[in-house]
């Protein structure tokens, strides 16, 4: 089942709609043009999980485009009335947050949560990991600083291709893909970001280091890799931030695609070369998703 509940000054905790009708203009610029913003955030038993990192980044997006948005506690008023009225089939939902520059001459933001059902797929990609490979995103890792119309790092509804890059891996037989930049730089996957573990330092002495790519290279920040460095950090992980060279995933330990939906899959090969051990990857995405768990 999908819930559709829209923010609209007429209902302060929200617009309840029925999905299965039209409900957007077709000459919404989110529609025409792709001109907006979205969160996905996951929701258990009913309470959406990292809420307040997922509407600090829609407001840091929402800043980044010009695009007036409602503010924060009006979102939460229409997520709560559409949690409630959600009653799907597991414990788990997504919850998605939209919002689009409006009807062309209008000006006025369209604005809405939908809830619905998670992919059974997550779960399977969490339990069995994933074939990835690595793809060229197209632009270098110091255009954020130089581009900002590029809107590098926020969320925006412009996700043609990176569902095109997931139809290409899916051609080539894979499951997921890793983003490089034109100067060799690991990026983000699609819609994930990218986590790397080593256990031994280069003497063969034992450490706990996780490393993710650094955020200037203009990915979007991960709300999941944050709040798993935070717990990490807590449990005596080292942590770093970037640059990441595609050899550096190749030699790590393990490599995780993390995200709020999926959280933490292992990666088990990338262009066909094995990443770690089948046993240190078990091992480890166990001691991390029990870490991450917490974080729930
Ligand atoms: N990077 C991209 C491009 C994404 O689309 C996503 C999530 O969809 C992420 C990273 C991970 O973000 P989060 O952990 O906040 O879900």
């Amino acid at each position: 089942m999908t819930v559709l509940v829209f923010l609209d000054p007429a209902h302060p905790a929200g617009r309840l709609a029925d999905a299965a009708s039209p409900t957007i203009l077709a000459t919404d610029q989110g529609v025409t043009r792709g001109d907006g913003i979205f969160e996905s955030l996951l929701a258990i038993d009913g309470v959406p999980r990292k809420i307040q990192a997922h509407l600090d980044r829609f407001a840091v997006s929402a800043n980044t485009m010009s695009l007036e948005i409602p503010a924060a506690k009006v979102w939460q008023a229409a997520i709560t009335t559409a949690l409630q009225a959600y009653a799907g089939a597991t414990d788990q939902a997504v919850v998605k947050l939209v919002a689009t520059r409006g009807p062309e001459g209008a000006n006025t933001a369209s604005a809405w949560v939908q809830v619905s059902e998670i992919s059974p797929k997550l779960a399977q990609q969490r339990a069995q990991g994933l074939d990835v490979i690595f793809l060229e995103r197209g632009y270098d890792s110091q255009i954020a600083a130089r581009a900002p119309w590029l809107l590098m790092g926020a969320k925006t509804l412009s996700y043609a291709l990176n569902m095109a890059a997931l139809r290409y891996a899916h051609q080539q037989g894979a499951d997921d893909v890793i983003f490089t930049s034109s100067d060799g730089l690991v990026l983000e996957g699609p819609t994930s970001s990218v986590l790397l573990a080593h256990i031994t330092d280069e003497f063969g002495a034992p450490i706990k280091r996780l490393i993710t790519p650094h955020l200037d290279t203009g990915i979007l920040p991960g709300t999941t890799q944050g709040a798993l460095f935070a717990a990490a950090k807590s449990a005596g992980w080292e942590l770093g931030y970037g640059p990441v060279a595609p050899a550096d995933l190749l030699d790590a330990d393990a490599v995780w695609l993390i995200s709020s939906l999926r959280l933490l899959a292992p990666v088990n090969t990338i262009d066909g070369t094995e990443i770690g051990t089948p046993k240190i990857r078990a091992e480890l995405s166990t001691e991390l998703g029990e870490l991450l768990a917490k974080t729930l």
